[in-house]
């Protein structure tokens, strides 16, 4: 989570719906703490806290940061959870949102799936997220990046209960499958100008002089959903040609098995 190096020691950072962590807390100095309704299935480094995203059990203004990275969607009572992120976020701090254009292919299949998937709001356009919550949260829009899909939640490495029957479209989460999936859905919207591999946005709102501009990545793990740069991953993972037109790489997070796609312009 690239806010958090952003942060002055001693910040506190809020997991909004953070089900096992929503990111690596890589600061010692910071204190991060993860609220969700129910008990995850495992933990990552950070203070758990069960409670109502509606009904935060925190002080007003307690957060320099709030992280809601894919929990929007899920919330029953969506503009009161956005409400009280207003209210626990420190006047100047920084709202940081991810979720998925339910027009994607990948949210279509991710509901296909999961016969919904808990997805209970489908955001359709980016102006529908940026204008909830400006007028909920009341903090000013400051940028929006594309995020791209790594189908990640169809990989057999990462299924903790046994997948739905439906899972054997997608030859039962082979990795390597997956990852030749997302790399013919890059190439077709490459040349075709389709958004297939389109996953949905990343806005920040709030925060000035906390966060830094970045790119929106196109190759995003197979497995953990970590996005690299191209040239990144031409530099310290090993990029290997397997055929003429497909180069391999193990993520430089969880080693996953990827096909590298060249970044769109754009
Ligand atoms: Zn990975």
């Amino acid at each position: 989570m690239h806010l958090i190096q952003g942060l002055m020691p001693h910040s506190r950072v809020l997991d909004m719906g953070a089900s096992a962590g929503s990111f690596a807390a890589n600061r010692n100095d910071v204190m991060v703490v993860r609220l969700d309704l129910e008990k995850p299935h495992a933990m990552a480094a950070g203070w758990y806290v069960w409670g109502d995203a509606a009904r935060m059990p925190f002080a007003t203004h307690s957060f320099d940061l709030i992280c809601s990275n894919h929990s929007l969607e899920h919330f029953h009572q969506l503009e009161a959870a956005v409400r009280e992120a207003g209210r626990v976020l420190k006047p100047g701090g920084a709202l940081y949102v991810a979720v998925p254009d339910a027009t994607t292919l990948t949210d279509r299949i991710y509901r296909w799936l999961g016969r919904g998937g808990g997805h209970v709001n489908a955001f359709r356009r980016p102006e529908e997220v940026v204008g909830l919550v400006e007028r909920m949260a009341g903090v000013k829009h400051r940028r929006t990046k594309t995020l791209y899909s790594s189908l990640s939640f169809l990989n057999s490495h990462n299924f903790v209960a046994p997948p739905p029957r439906r899972i054997a479209l997608f030859a039962f989460g082979n990795e390597r499958f997956l990852a030749i999936l997302n790399w013919a859905l890059r190439s077709l919207d490459r040349h075709l100008g389709t958004r297939l591999s389109r996953y949905g946005w990343a806005f920040e709102f709030g925060g000035a002089g906390v966060a830094a501009a970045q790119e929106a990545w196109v190759n995003v793990c197979v497995r953990c959903g970590a996005g690299h740069s191209e040239a990144y991953l031409r530099r310290k993972a090993s990029v290997r040609t397997v055929l003429w037109f497909w180069e391999r790489y193990r993520c430089p997070a969880c080693r996953g098995f990827n096909l590298l796609s060249p970044e769109a312009p754009g």
